[in-house]
C-alpha cells in the first residue's frame, strides 16, 4: 500500500481512461463510482455491504457533518473512518454546494458564506479556511476546495464573476490545506457552459496545482445534452496525469457518457435514494417495483444479477415489502442498485483495458432499449 496519493493511468480507449488512485487507505480503481454517505452512513447499508458491492471509496458531506454531529466531535471520536466504521478512502465535499441548496439566510461575501442551518436555524460560517479545517477534522483522504456554485439560470457575466471568486477561493483552499502527505486536495473547475470560462478556470487551477481536478457546476439541472456538451471539451483542459472528478453524476447513461469523455470519478445519491423509494436500476433500465405488475411475479429483479436482492427474493416479495413500508425493502433495493452501479463501473474499466469500449457502450444501449422484462 502506498504512503502517498498517486494516480496512474493503465489504459486508454479514445478519451476514456482506466487506472488506479493509490492512497494510504487503499486503492481506488478508476473510473470509480462513489456511493454517498451523507450523514456518515450510506443509508440502509452496512459499510461492509457497501464494500461488498465493489465500492473502493465513499463520499461524505461536509455541510451535513459540520451541523450534525459536528466535525470537532467526529475528530474527538477518532475521525470519520473510525466513527462510521469504513477504513477505506473517503472523499468529502467542501460544503459549498449544500449551503447553496439546503441552508437559508445566506450571506455571501469574498470572505465566505454565512448561513442558517436547515436543521435548527443555527448560524454558521463556511470559507475556504473553515472548510479545509472541517475536512481535516473529519480526516478525509480527498478534500475538495471550497467553491461557489452560482444559482441557475445565470448570465455569462454572473458565471464569470462567480468562477473568478471560486478561483481565488481555490488558492485560499490550497494555502489552508497545507502539507498533508497521503491526503489530496482537488480543485474544482467552474465556468458554466462557456468554453472560454471553463478554460480560464482550468488554467487558474493548474497554476495553483492540485492532486486532482473536479468538473463542477454540472448535473445541476442543465440536462444531459448540455452536460455532455461541456464534457466534450472541458476534460481536455485538465492535466492528463491527474484524476478528473465529475461531481453529482449520475444516472447510468450519464455515467457511461462521462466515462467515454474522459471522466475518472463520479458520485451520486441516486442508487441509494431511489432504492428507498422503490426505483431499481437494471441493465434493462429503470424498474418501479411498486408497480402492480410485479405483485405475482416470482422472478428476480434481474436474473443475471448476483446481489442478495436478486439471488434471494422475487419481484413479488420486493413489491410487497416496499408497499408495506418494511425496512428491508430499502435495504434490498439499495444493495441491488449499488451492486448494479459498481458492476457497470467494473464493465467500463474492463472494456477500456481491453480496448472494446465502443462495443460495451453499444451493448449497454441495446439492453436498455429492450426495456424491462415482459410481465408474466
Ligand atoms: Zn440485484
Amino acid at each position: 500500500m502506498s504512503d502517498r496519493f498517486q494516480f496512474s493511468v493503465s489504459a486508454t480507449d479514445g478519451r476514456a481512461r482506466t487506472g488506479v488512485i493509490q492512497t494510504p487507505r487503499g486503492e481506488i480503481r478508476t473510473p470509480a463510482f462513489m456511493p454517498v454517505g451523507t450523514a456518515a452512513t450510506v443509508k440502509a447499508m452496512m459499510p461492509e455491504s457497501v464494500r461488498a458491492t465493489g465500492a473502493d471509496i465513499l463520499l461524505g458531506n461536509t455541510y451535513h457533518l459540520m451541523l450534525r454531529p459536528g466535525a470537532e466531535r467526529v475528530a474527538r471520536l477518532g475521525g470519520l473512518h473510525k466513527f462510521m466504521n469504513w477504513e477505506r478512502p473517503i472523499l468529502t465535499d467542501s460544503g459549498g454546494f449544500q449551503v447553496m441548496s439546503l441552508s437559508s439566510l445566506r450571506k455571501l461575501t469574498e470572505d465566505g458564506v454565512t448561513f442558517a442551518s436547515h436543521i435548527d436555524g443555527s448560524k454558521h460560517f463556511l470559507s475556504p479556511e473553515t472548510s479545509m479545517e472541517i475536512q481535516r477534522q473529519l480526516g478525509s483522504d480527498i478534500v475538495m476546495a471550497f467553491d461557489e456554485c452560482p444559482a441557475l439560470p445565470a448570465t455569462d457575466a454572473e458565471v464569470a464573476k462567480s468562477m473568478r471568486m471560486s478561483m481565488r477561493w481555490a488558492q485560499r483552499s490550497r494555502d489552508a490545506f497545507g502539507d498533508r502527505p497521503g491526503h489530496a486536495l482537488f480543485g474544482i473547475m467552474q465556468g458554466g457552459v462557456t468554453p472560454e470560462l471553463r478554460e480560464e478556470s482550468a488554467e487558474a487551477l493548474k497554476s495553483i496545482g492540485f492532486e486532482g481536478y473536479a468538473i463542477g457546476g454540472l448535473a445541476v439541472g442543465e440536462g444531459q445534452e448540455a452536460m455532455f456538451g461541456v464534457l466534450d471539451y472541458a476534460p481536455g483542459f485538465l492535466p492528463e496525469n491527474k484524476p478528473r472528478y465529475l461531481m453529482g453524476v449520475g444516472k447510468p447513461d450519464d455515467i457511461v457518457g462521462a466515462v467515454v469523455r474522459g471522466v475518472d470519478m463520479m458520485d451520486c445519491v441516486l442508487p441509494s435514494r431511489s432504492g428507498r423509494t422503490g426505483q431499481a436500476w437494471t441493465r434493462r433500465g429503470q424498474v418501479n417495483i411498486k408497480n402492480a405488475r410485479h405483485a405475482d411475479d416470482p422472478r428476480p429483479l434481474d436474473e443475471h444479477c448476483t446481489c442478495p436482492a436478486c439471488t434471494g427474493y422475487s419481484r413479488a416479495y420486493l413489491h410487497h415489502v416496499m408497499r408495506a413500508g418494511e425496512m428491508i425493502s430499502g435495504m434490498l433495493l439499495t444493495w441491488h442498485n449499488l451492486h448494479y452501479f459498481q458492476e457497470l463501473m467494473a464493465g467500463l474499466r474492463a472494456a477500456i483495458a481491453a480496448g472494446t469500449l465502443s462495443d460495451f457502450v453499444a451493448q449497454f444501449e441495446a439492453q436498455r432499449a429492450q426495456g424491462d422484462i415482459e410481465p408474466l
